[in-house]
């Protein structure tokens, strides 16, 4: 076990319980069934009384909202009960990890609010102390080198319903196995001819247990030990070990481990370590209108069908941080979720639910209009401009109010004004009158169309000078309120607007042979280019969030310049979570 540990705990553990569960409570306020077992382990002494998690990424992609909640669990649970959590990276397999992962996870992690503090390992670290454990397990007799092809040990491996065969290389003697493994190290045998399999038992009903492959041969530089190694030790191999050399107590996992808990056990047995992690599983998080595997995201990568990890489309971190979403709301819904023993499909609504409720009460009101349309108020005189003063947050004064210019010209929304509209159109239509917010009563009096498309151009107006809000008779209602920008002081913008993904509910839900993007949504992304901001926002920079009046929560997104600014729609006002809730709770 690493010095790391035990001290280390027991002096942070007061410190902890008090200070970190400040910053992340919200990720760990409801109880659940690993709480559970680590409460029952502290009662009874185990452990002496530690508890340490990890959080185990493999550096071969972005991490995603899945991995969110792992995160959130392992440093959650370790915080909640004064414990420690590391941050390991699996980099077993050099053939696809890279240090762009490496680098692209810490900072998603640290993001999110977590902090492994000086405890940032790798599995590579320990590739020379998971060799000497091979050579103890071979020097026991309980691992051999084997010269079986892959298909030859698929072939082998029997299946669920039939036993497997032993290897003819399954008897060598001790001696000729520990000549071969250092061979196998020194780099004198071909990739594929050989590899390290642990000797357990080829007629297990878990086929996990017979004779698991510990060592293969790749001769692939490592991105951290570089050419030092050819030899790499497979995930079930490395994953135990390590848990056992970093003095994790709890293990946690996602349930298709747990077919793999018995290899898990029997290594640490073998190896007899001073520290035996306890190997828990729980449902991953799978979330409606998207995948989440690095495999396919990585796939919708490299076939360009997204801009790339960060696409604010993606349900990666990154992607999701560039959407404009906090980490105060992504850890409440990994509170939110729970944690389960059973697979099950969240609703992408409960995700937006949160973003939304946090940037409720965090995010300042500004107008913006996202497709103008221009109207004239012919009463009003030409050269006078009106600093009126809004509130930048209704629900929370604090926020303070602003001011924004009102002139003759400005722009409302074209979905705002109806030619012949139906009874319950309570918006603007020729003579109808609607109140402009924190300004004007104004109504139409005239539509101007193109004389050849018969498309409307402008709209001329009047105004009711006594109706300003704070005026004389601003009390007089009218159905409508629209928001509006200043056409001459307004600031052009491009604004993206965002879909799901998919347009399947759960995309890898395929037919047998056919592929998840052929549910890619087409319109998951909308660009539109000529919307007009209130001239408050100039200078606004990434990763700064507004409420739109009546249109949603936006983010600054990186694209942005100081001469063009381009905004994400994180999501639309409109919130669906409750209507979903109801509906499961109907079925
Ligand atoms: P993917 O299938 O997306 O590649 P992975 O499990 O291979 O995921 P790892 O880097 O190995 O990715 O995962 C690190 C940790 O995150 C593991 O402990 C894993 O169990 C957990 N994890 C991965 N996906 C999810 C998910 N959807 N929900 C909860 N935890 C997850
Ligand atoms: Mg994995």
């Amino acid at each position: 076990m690493k010095k790391t540990n035990a001290e280390q705990n027991s002096k942070k553990r007061e410190q902890k319980a008090g200070n970190e569960n400040m910053t992340i409570n919200n990720c760990f306020s409801s109880g659940n069934f690993i709480q559970d077992i680590i409460a029952e382990d502290l009662k009874n002494g185990k452990n002496d009384g530690r508890v340490h998690t990890r959080f185990p990424p493999e550096p071969n992609g972005y991490l995603h909202i899945g991995h969110a909640k792992s995160i959130c669990l392992n440093f959650g649970l370790a915080a909640a009960n004064g414990g420690l959590c590391n941050l390991r990276f699996d980099d077993t397999n050099p053939s696809k990890e890279d240090v762009e992962y490496v680098e692209s996870i810490k900072r998603d992690v640290r993001w999110l609010g977590f902090d492994w503090e000086e405890r940032l390992y790798y599995a590579s670290d320990y590739f020379e102390q998971l060799y000497e454990y091979a050579v103890k397990l071979v020097k026991e007799g309980k691992a051999y080198v084997c010269d079986l092809s892959p298909e030859e040990i698929r072939e082998y491996r029997g299946t669920l319903t039939e036993p497997g065969k032993e290897s003819p290389y399954r008897n060598r003697s001790v001696e000729e196995n520990l000549r071969l493994l250092e061979q196998m190290r020194a780099g004198e045998f071909e990739e594929g001819s050989c590899v390290l399999r642990a000797k357990i038992d080829m007629a297990s009903p878990n086929l996990n247990m017979r004779d698991p492959v510990l060592y293969r041969i790749l001769r692939v530089p490592h991105h951290r030990t570089g050419d030092k190694w050819c030899i790499y030790p497979m995930y079930d191999f490395a994953h135990p070990l390590s848990d056992a050399i970093e003095g994790i107590t709890h293990s946690i996992c996602t349930l298709e481990f747990a077919d793999h808990r018995p290899l898990y056990d029997w290594l640490i047995d073998a190896v007899n370590p001073d520290c035996r992690p306890q190997q828990i599983e729980f449902a991953r998080l799978n979330l409606s209108y998207t995948v989440l595997s690095k495999r396919k995201l990585r796939q919708l990568v490299e076939e360009g069908c997204v801009s790339g990890w960060d696409d604010p489309r993606m349900p990666t971190i990154s992607g999701l941080r560039r959407r404009g979403y906090t980490p105060e709301a992504i850890r409440n819904f990994c509170d939110r979720i729970g944690v389960a023993k059973r697979n099950s499909i969240v609703a992408i609504e409960l995700l937006e639910h949160c973003v939304r409720e946090d940037l409720n009460r965090r995010a300042p009101r500004v107008m913006a209009v996202l497709r103008p349309l221009k109207i004239i108020i012919d009463n009003y005189p030409e050269d006078e401009v009106e600093w009126l003063s809004i509130d930048n947050n209704p629900e929370d004064p604090n926020m303070g109010s602003r001011r924004i210019p009102f002139s003759r010209e400005l722009y409302i929304e074209q979905e705002d004004f109806m030619e012949n509209p139906p009874k319950k159109f309570f918006r603007l239509a020729p003579g109808r009158e609607v109140r402009l917010k924190g300004a004007y009563i104004i109504k139409c009096e005239q539509v101007i169309k193109d004389e050849e498309s018969g498309e409307i151009i402008e709209l001329h107006c009047t105004y009711d000078p006594n109706s300003r809000s704070g005026g004389p008779t601003s009390g007089r209602k009218v159905k409508g309120t629209l928001h509006w920008v200043s056409a001459s002081h307004a600031l052009k913008a491009e604004v993206r607007l965002y879909d799901h993904l998919f347009i399947k509910e759960n995309p890898e839900d395929e037919e047998e042979g056919s592929d998840f993007k052929k549910y890619l949504n087409p319109k998951s992304l909308e660009k539109l280019t000529g919307c007009m901001v209130e001239p408050g926002m100039e200078g606004a920079l990434p990763e700064e969030r507004y409420q739109f009046l009546r249109q949603g929560y936006f983010c600054v997104d990186k694209d942005s310049t100081e001469t063009k600014l381009v905004f994400n729609r994180i999501v639309s006002l409109r919130d669906t979570w409750a209507k979903i809730q109801k509906k499961a709770r109907d079925s």
